[in-house]
């Protein structure tokens, strides 16, 4: 019997039993909003079972084992996630999420749109959300952008449009091979540039880490001593990246001088705004982010102070011509047409390297539309002033030391032991911070500052409350003579 004949003739993939499936689609709905209504409950992190990991390792199956049994093993992982929908989520930066998200995804899923292009619904959408960012920069209007995965692609494309401006876009063709292209940024620049440096060819040495100020902002008489050694190097100077919240510490830099030495110098300025840059929804944070504007170009995320579902990020160019000249290839099978479905232009994939593209717009105008952005501007402030509380409470107290200034949202602090050298101290806060993420009462990181292990509290969450800081610190304090013991073993 030939493959296809086993198999009703009619209905594809769709359910054979549309009630049955309706049924188990308003399950999985309600343990989904069960999941999100308790996400301030129970551990933060839990760790897979054993037995459920099994349940992830069979072979390829021939014969699928039907909707109802593949619906039991969906809900069965939702308890298991990163931890990022609880209050005391504060590792690394992540969004907590919204349940409203849940619609946008419904929807999504439902009209399983590729935006690559074409004249769809969807289309007009991205165009939208895309119409609402540069309004929030104040980019100018004829700016060009992309709703992608993350501020990594964002970046990536980014760069890839200052590389090829500089070579006048015959890199398109002929590749960078001996431009010795070079570009800047700081220290505490997000790893995500250096690579996009190499996806692009330049290599990762070609971006030159600048050193920070007291406040860990770019130095930038440090800056420009670097661009005018390149040049009298017969170096080819070509981008400054910009910090609007570096991942460690949180700290801006100062985006107007950065982008005054960008004019001077003929360099493309790139902001890496990945959580910061939202920063302009609070009215604090805003004076801070002066100069963004000026940028030639934007990376920064919706899944993080947005708090979009995962994955929604986005890049601004401010010449949407240059950002065209970068990607547009249009071959005879992508012709555009002034009517019908293959009008619309200029499409996405001329602005990017996918073609086919999810509809992640969609979370991202279902957010601002539901909530507006005083009120995500507002959580983004008491954000801010979580970890002003927190700097405070550190510094009341005998035991913690503060690592660095808090900038924005992070505060980078350690425990203090006596008899322990900063090798001990190093291992002991590692080892604190292992704990309270198994423990499952807070999840912080660890980073690095000035060269010695530092807890990283980073908070992006809309449910984190203020008390929560104190929870975090008895939590550390109850904990602390049983970390010293291993530690020290
Ligand atoms: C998270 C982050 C990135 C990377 O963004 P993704 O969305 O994870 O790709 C880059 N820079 C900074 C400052 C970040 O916080």
């Amino acid at each position: 019997m030939a493959q296809a004949d086993r198999y009703p003739a009619q209905g594809g993939l769709d359910p054979q039993d549309w009630d049955a499936f309706r049924a188990r689609a308003h399950d999985m709905l309600d343990a989904a909003l069960e999941q999100m209504k308790s996400a301030e409950q129970g551990a933060v992190w839990t760790p897979l079972p054993e037995d459920t990991k099994e349940t992830y390792r069979t072979p390829l199956p021939r014969e699928g084992k039907g909707g109802e049994a593949v619906a039991d093993q969906l809900a069965q992982l939702l308890p298991y996630g990163v931890g990022n929908t609880h209050p005391r989520f504060f590792g690394w930066v992540h969004g907590s999420g919204t349940p409203g998200n849940l619609m946008a995804d419904i929807a999504a899923a439902a009209l399983n749109a590729n935006l690559g292009g074409r004249d769809h619904g969807a289309m007009y959408v991205e165009k939208q959300v895309l119409d609402w960012v540069r309004e929030l920069f104040d980019f100018p209007e004829d700016s060009s952008g992309l709703v992608v995965s993350g501020t990594s692609v964002a970046t990536v494309i980014a760069l890839k449009t200052a590389r090829d401006r500089a070579l006048g876009w015959a890199s398109r063709k002929e590749g960078v091979d001996g431009a010795r292209l070079v570009g800047y940024t700081s220290e505490q620049t997000h790893s995500c540039v250096a690579r996009a440096f190499d996806i692009l060819g330049l290599g990762s040495d070609a971006l030159r880490k600048i050193p920070t100020d007291a406040d860990f902002r770019i130095d930038l008489e440090a800056l420009t001593h670097a661009i005018d050694a390149d040049r009298a190097a017969g170096y080819h100077p070509f981008a400054v990246i910009g910090t609007a919240g570096a991942v460690n510490v949180g700290s801006i830099d100062d985006l107007s001088a950065v982008a005054d030495i960008a004019a001077k110098e003929n360099l493309w300025m790139h902001v890496d705004g990945a959580f910061g840059a939202l920063g302009v929804l609070s009215e604090t944070v805003r004076p801070m982010l002066k100069g963004l504007e000026r940028a030639d170009s934007l990376a920064f995320d919706f899944h993080k102070w947005m708090h979009v579902n995962y994955d929604a990020g986005c890049v601004l160019i401010s010449s949407e011509e240059e950002h065209r000249k970068t990607f547009s290839e249009r071959p005879e099978y992508l012709k555009a047409a002034s009517r019908g479905l293959a009008a619309g232009n200029p499409w996405p994939v001329e602005y990017g390297p996918e073609l086919s593209r999810g509809f992640r717009a969609l979370k991202v105008w279902t957010q601002i539309a539901e909530h507006g952005t005083d009120r995500i501007g507002a959580m983004v402030e008491r954000n801010c002033g979580q970890a002003v509380l927190l700097g405070k409470l550190v510094d009341a107290a005998d035991d913690l030391e503060l690592m660095a200034p808090v900038a924005l949202n992070i505060c980078c602090f350690r425990v203090l032991r006596a008899g322990l050298d900063d090798t001990a101290l190093d291992a002991l806060n590692e080892e604190i911070v292992i704990r309270l993420q198994e423990d499952g009462i807070a999840a912080p990181s660890t980073t690095k500052i000035h060269g010695r292990v530092a807890i990283r509290v980073n908070i992006t969450n809309h449910r984190t409350k203020d008390e929560d800081m104190e929870i975090l610190l008895s939590a550390i304090k109850r904990i602390v003579p049983d970390c010293s013991q291993e530690a020290a073993e």
